[in-house]
């Protein structure tokens, strides 16, 4: 059958055997064992005599009918048309927020477990949106009512000094400079887009560790140790105290600076948050 159709198709080509040969790189003697069906030819060389002769490794191998019968071509035919004109179209899933059905060609967004139709999907994402803007606006007008708080109460204690004869314009400066680092501070802290707030908890959290104590279990042993536990605890809220002074003067220091970074931030990118 294979040697039949290599002889037919060479033939039709006016082709020698030995033309043939030449063109796959084998003997004259090669060929003609092909065509009397001795020995029959690799794959390989099936899809190259396909090439030579132009046709289908199908029609070398004798597998494809040249005719198809009228029948089967109407039928095919329709098929196709039938396929053009009404696409059927594949059922995916269900809307798990609309209960609509969402077949093949539309888009299915597919958050966690659940399964959203596009516009579904499109409405959450805006309102996520829209949420996200609220969020970042409350923040900037808290950030402003409690910084401008702070700055007045932090004036008003100082206030009270202004017109002692202990007063010299200098103080006045401090005091109003104070009172803005305190704005820019708290602002800082509610615009919850920057590292001022947390930087000033660590140095207020700051404190000494004091080391164990060892002690005899007599009335002489028993006092000093809660002597050294008294003195330890004052040591402690001192330290806490000034620590506590010191946050809010590194703090409202570097958030001078910070401010006008973080209000920027909060306006541009009103998601972003330091604490969740
Ligand atoms: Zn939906």
């Amino acid at each position: 059958m294979i040697g039949a159709n290599i002889k037919r198709l060479r033939l039709k080509h006016e082709m020698t055997q030995k033309n043939l040969a030449d063109k796959l790189f084998v003997s004259a003697q090669a060929v003609s064992r092909w065509e009397n069906d001795e020995v029959e030819p690799s794959i390989g060389t099936i899809l190259e005599l396909a090439k030579i002769f132009d046709v289908t490794a199908d029609e070398i191998l004798g597998l494809e009918s040249k005719e198809i019968p009228e029948q089967a071509l109407q039928e095919e035919k329709n098929e196709k048309t039938y396929q053009t004109e009404a696409p059927p179209r594949q059922f995916l899933a269900v809307c798990e927020e609309c209960n609509n059905p969402i077949y093949e060609s539309e888009e299915i967004v597919r958050i966690g477990n659940k399964v959203l139709c596009s516009k579904c999907h499109q409405s959450k994402e805006e309102k996520n949106r829209s949420e996200v803007l609220r969020i970042g606006r409350n923040r900037r007008i808290r950030a402003f009512i409690f910084g401008t708080l702070a700055a007045v109460i932090f004036l008003s204690a100082t206030f009270s000094m202004w017109n002692t004869a202990l007063a010299e314009t200098n103080m006045r400066i401090y005091a109003i400079a104070f009172s803005l680092s305190m704005f820019t501070f708290v602002s800082c802290c509610f615009l919850n887009n920057n590292f001022v707030g947390l930087m000033a908890l660590k140095i207020a959290k700051w404190s000494i560790k004091f080391p164990a104590l060892i002690f005899t279990l007599d009335v002489d042993g028993c006092l000093w140790f809660i002597a050294m536990k008294l003195l330890s605890f004052i040591l402690g809220i001192v330290i806490g105290i000034v620590m506590f002074i010191l946050a809010l003067l590194i703090g409202g220091l570097v958030s001078v600076f910070v401010y006008p970074y973080a209000i920027i931030t909060n306006i541009k990118h009103p998601e972003k948050s330091y604490f969740d």
